[in-house]
């Protein structure tokens, strides 16, 4: 270990992780997500400081962990009874050292600065591992699209796009959905930008197919997610045939990993949104996908009615009493967490390997808290953190943007097998990082150094800005 450069004070790279820690919590009280994103990332480095000191003496940590822009706006917008209504929007713009910043937003009501800068710190990391020039943001607001009419969503969407205009463009900060921004967000997103800065660009991501959208951008995360756990499991001589796996959410992630799963022969058996979980024993077929596509995309409706069409299936509804999710309690081959942060606790986790679960891949971000990993590490579980197994979303959004910039339209097929291939890419450098830094099969190690290194490099190169 090289000591000799650190900044004074500094004795090891334990100490100054110890010490930057201590300073993320002080600058940013009260914001428990990003603390546990920024804690996962620092553990993994370790290793990497030991090796790289100028990493220390060129202050990275306290760089890389502070954003490098907060935007944070007033939304107001009428309902549909004329009343006022007032949401917080938010833009987060973490880190631009290898290109733009690139991340989603997300309208939820547990949206806060905290969750978003969780959300916008892993979006560098992940973004990194795509080997795509994106930068990496977030941003979103506390509206609630439940229960809105079509009129509503639009006039927030107008509202909030009026002052991120200003923020954003296709060479500075290009923003996509998340959970609650799905393609009709998108579309009143794009078309009050347009208006507003009279130009039609790739200002966007997830655009709809006839203006500038990209074929497999719905698809890419939960296909992306699919074609990682397939490379996991290869690295056991195993496959995806005949695996039963259990997918919590109904939203984008979850529909799309449950089609790619089908395509693999395994077999889905459960779905679940915030009122609750629903297993289907005889298992999730197309028939049963289109149903909740239906469902959830175009009638907005919740998911507890599948067991209304199919009978032998139940449904559990949410107890936060309970100190469990049931639906990590169901004996599954493969989990895929796709609905939120921290949803697999520690109990949860020792549920899934109690049961003999040999795989999760991460859809969702950040769904396991930091014991929950501790444990499926522990545990040999073939363990997929988010921010590589669900980086496919991220990465056909940097294929849209290429298109767009290139004013070409590629095919499925062809946008496909570059998602697939890149997916492959990514566990490939997860996989051999973990090695390399002496923690073989740990690809949270991987991931997380993989991610860092590229723009720590390009951090030292640019200078201090
Ligand atoms: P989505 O289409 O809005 O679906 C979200 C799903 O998760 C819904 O079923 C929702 O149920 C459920 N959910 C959300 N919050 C919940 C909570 N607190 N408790 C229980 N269920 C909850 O969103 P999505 O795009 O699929 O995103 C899902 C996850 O994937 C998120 O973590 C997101 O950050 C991540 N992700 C998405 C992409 C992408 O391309 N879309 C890319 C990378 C990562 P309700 O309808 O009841 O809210």
């Amino acid at each position: 270990m090289t000591v000799g450069i650190m900044t004074p004070g500094i004795k090891t790279p334990g100490d100054y992780i110890t010490d930057v820690m201590a300073l993320v919590k002080a600058k940013n009280p009260a914001e428990p997500e990003f603390h546990q994103a920024v804690q996962e990332v620092l553990e993994s480095l370790r290793l990497v400081l030991e090796r790289h000191p100028e990493f220390i003496s060129e202050r990275i940590l306290e760089r890389i962990t502070e954003p490098e822009r907060v935007l944070m706006f007033r939304v107001p917008w009428f309902d549909d009874h004329g009343n006022i209504q007032v949401n917080r929007g938010f833009r987060i713009e973490m880190n631009s050292a290898i290109g733009p910043y690139k991340g989603g937003l997300r309208f939820h009501p547990s949206v806060n600065l905290g969750i978003l800068k969780f959300l916008a710190f892993e979006q560098v990391f992940k973004n990194s591992l795509t080997t795509l020039p994106m930068g990496g943001g977030k941003g979103g607001s506390d509206f609630d699209p439940k229960g809105k009419s079509d009129n509503e969503v639009m006039r927030f969407c107008q509202s909030f796009m009026t002052e991120l205009c200003r923020h954003i463009g296709p060479d500075t900060d290009v923003p996509a959905g998340d959970i609650g921004v799905g393609g009709r967000e998108i579309g009143y997103l794009f078309g009050q930008y347009k208006r507003l800065r009279n130009e039609f660009t790739g200002v966007l991501t997830g655009k709809g197919l006839g203006w500038g959208g990209s074929l497999i951008r719905p698809e890419a995360t939960g296909y992306g997610c699919v074609y990682f756990a397939n490379e996991m499991l290869k690295s056991r001589k195993d496959t995806l045939e005949g695996k039963i796996c259990s997918i919590s959410g109904s939203g984008n992630v979850s529909q799309y990993t449950i089609e790619k799963l089908l395509d693999f022969g395994a077999k889905p058996v459960t779905w679940s949104d915030s009122d609750g979980v629903v297993y289907d024993p005889d298992g999730i077929d197309r028939e049963k996908l289109a149903f909740v596509m239906d469902l959830k995309n175009l009638r907005r409706g919740r998911i507890r009615e599948y067991t209304d069409q199919y009978k032998k299936s139940i449904f559990m509804p949410t107890d936060v009493k309970l100190g469990y999710n049931p639906l990590w309690n169901i004996k599954v081959d493969c989990a895929f967490p796709s609905a939120t942060q921290n949803e697999i606790n520690a109990k949860d986790a020792q549920n899934l390997i109690g049961n003999g679960c040999k795989l999760v891949a991460e859809g969702a971000n950040m769904p396991s808290t930091l014991e929950a990993t501790k444990l499926f590490l522990e545990a040999g579980v073939l363990y997929g953190p988010a921010k590589a197994a669900n980086a496919g979303g991220v990465a056909t959004s940097g294929l849209e943007m290429s298109q767009n910039s290139m004013r070409i339209t590629w095919t499925r097929e062809e946008v496909d097998d570059r998602l697939h291939k890149i997916m492959i890419a990514i566990h490939k450098t997860c996989y051999e990082t973990a090695e390399m830094y002496g923690t073989p099969g740990n690809l949270v190690n991987g991931a997380n150094i993989g991610g860092f290194l590229k723009v720590a490099n390009a951090m030292l190169d640019q200078g201090l800005v």
